[in-house]
């Protein structure tokens, strides 16, 4: 079997994978950054929209961008409309993954596409710590918590800077800090001198071991890091999106906030010449789907869009928090450690922000061959991105005991829930 051997091993090439490879390399580790994908971004699995606070992470060139949106109109469920001033991009998202990955072999990364990590080799760091996660894991009610969704994030900059309000320019989120609070921390066993883990590969049909003294699981909502871990599967909501050609530029993105999206919501994004429209929900599968087909309608008979399906995508979300997010020299960013916005489902940000914060841990822990410098990606997550997460989450179960009252009173709870209403920042 062919071997390698790096200080960091990156498992996973999306936004968060991809920066923690780059910060990593950039802080002289020798980093593998392995994706299960023969080409990186495809299929795109995402609406794309972000706040344009996405600037303060990444220097996104223009081709990542499909268009720039001012605005956000939410439509609720007792037939009112809401605009706010919102400022945001629609990404090509398959062109950011690829980005931000050349980035990370720029920086000094090896990568490897077409490369699945199938399973973690026994070895005195994992072991030592597994008895202490699984019990742990389980224990944590937040890791059982079915939720719902969506889009966009951020505005907590790592370390220094951490924005006003958890809106479309500031917020990032966290149930992270509740989550450890629970007793749901996993704290690593070996403090010094660690010892690499080895990770079986599947490349091109050939096992390959790969020796790492750290690990990053940046492999999405379905992690099988986390599953290494112990962890149960994340509590996901359904997300399903088509893109249609788009009858009329706009600048204004917009939700609709109806019964049949239960727990989510759906939406109509204007990128470019396309209209990405799609919904999100908890429950019942077809009911969504439905829902996502009459929206489609009624945007075709409003000459929105026209008749043709350029593309479709699905693909779930995590909604329930991240609960345990390191497990002796395993850290889990992005998805894979469930830090998407548990209102609006938002991940792509926290995917950047988590990456940075976890290259950087994992390049001191690995080159000082010192285990505790990953407790700082807890402690830095726990000040960047907690208290948005928090809040979201408080708001996400008001949303959820309001939901099947009548459309005034939904719609009432809704303006306290949603980003776009002053209401959502007021405890
Ligand atoms: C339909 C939909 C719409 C969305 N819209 C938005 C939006 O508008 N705005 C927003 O902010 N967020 C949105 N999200 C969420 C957003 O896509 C995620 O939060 C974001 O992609 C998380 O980035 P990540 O790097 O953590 O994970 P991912 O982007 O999922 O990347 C994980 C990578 O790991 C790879 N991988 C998985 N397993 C392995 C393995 N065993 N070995 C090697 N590689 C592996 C995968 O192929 C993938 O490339 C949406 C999600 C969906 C499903």
């Amino acid at each position: 079997m062919e071997r390698l051997s790096c200080d960091v091993l990156v498992i996973g090439a999306g936004p968060a994978g991809s920066t923690a490879a780059r910060v990593a390399s950039q802080e002289g580790a020798r980093v593998l950054l392995v994706e299960r994908k023969a080409q990186i971004g495809t299929p795109v699995q995402c609406a794309g929209y972000v706040a344009k606070a996405v600037r303060w992470y990444v220097d996104l060139p223009s081709e990542c961008v499909s268009q720039a949106v001012e605005r956000l109109r939410t439509h609720l469920p007792d037939g009112s409309v809401h605009e706010a001033e919102m400022p945001g991009y629609l990404l090509d998202r398959g062109a950011m993954d690829r980005f931000l990955a050349k980035q990370a072999v720029k920086s000094g990364a090896k990568l490897l596409v077409h490369t699945t990590a199938q399973q973690v080799v026994g070895n005195p760091v994992k072991e030592k710590a597994a008895s202490v996660a699984v019990g742990a894991i389980h224990e944590a009610p937040l890791e059982v918590r079915p939720e719902s969704l969506f889009w966009q994030n951020s505005g907590a900059k790592p370390r220094s800077e951490v924005a006003p309000k958890d809106g479309m320019s500031g917020f990032s989120s966290g149930l992270l800090g509740v989550g450890l609070a629970a007793g749901a921390r996993i704290a690593a066993p070996p403090q010094k001198g660690a010892q690499g883990t080895e990770v079986v590969v599947l490349r091109a049909g050939q096992e390959v071991l790969v020796d790492a003294r750290v690990i990053i699981g940046a492999d999405g909502p379905r992690s099988t890091v986390a599953r290494w871990m112990g962890k149960a599967p994340l509590p996901v909501a359904s997300a399903v999106q088509y893109e249609a050609p788009l009858r009329r530029q706009t600048d204004t993105a917009e939700v609709y906030f109806r019964p049949e999206f239960r727990g989510g919501y759906g939406w109509f994004f204007p990128a470019g010449d396309v209209a990405r429209v799609g919904a999100a929900f908890d429950g019942e599968y077809s009911e969504g789907i439905k829902g996502l087909g009459r929206l489609m309608g009624e945007l075709l008979q409003k000459a929105r869009i026209s008749d043709s399906i350029i593309s479709h995508t699905a693909g779930p979300v995590p909604v329930g928090g991240p609960g345990v997010v390191r497990w002796g020299n395993v850290l889990l960013v992005g998805d894979a450690a469930g830090l998407t916005h548990p209102v609006t489902g938002a991940g792509i940000v926290n995917a950047i922000i988590s990456g940075e914060i976890a290259g950087r841990a994992a390049a001191r822990a690995a080159l000082d061959s010192d285990l505790s410098a990953l407790d700082e990606y807890e402690e830095e997550l726990r000040t960047v991105l907690t208290p948005a997460l928090e809040r979201a989450s408080e708001k996400r179960s008001l949303l959820e005991l309001a939901w099947d009252l009548p459309p005034a009173e939904l719609s009432e709870a809704i303006r306290g829930s949603w980003i776009a209403f002053d209401e959502y920042y007021r405890r």
